[in-house]
């Protein structure tokens, strides 16, 4: 990964991963409190009614994903333009 690209990825601001309950794990408006690693998604879900204890990771959002493919596509045509394969 270049780092442009993960520039793209660190300002994603939206929950990227889902827990195996369904609910978002990270970023903002996360789902699931901090870990005390400090690290986002490792607590219980925060979403009333969710009997979660742990989160645990299933899959990251369909939102997210096709933030991954833009940003991926992004880069590739960025590259492109760099090496003057672009017409
Ligand atoms: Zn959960
Ligand atoms: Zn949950």
């Amino acid at each position: 990964m270049i780092k442009e690209q993960r520039k793209y990825l660190n300002e994603y601001d939206k929950g990227k991963s889902i827990c195996t309950c369904g609910h978002l794990g990270d970023g903002s408006p996360s789902s699931h409190i901090t870990g005390l690693d400090g690290q986002p998604g490792h607590g219980a879900c925060r979403v009333r009614g969710c009997l979660c204890e742990k989160f645990t990771w299933a899959d990251y959002s369909d939102e997210y994903k096709e933030y991954l493919k833009l940003v991926k596509k992004d880069a590739d045509e960025n590259l492109f333009k760099d090496q003057g394969l672009m017409i």
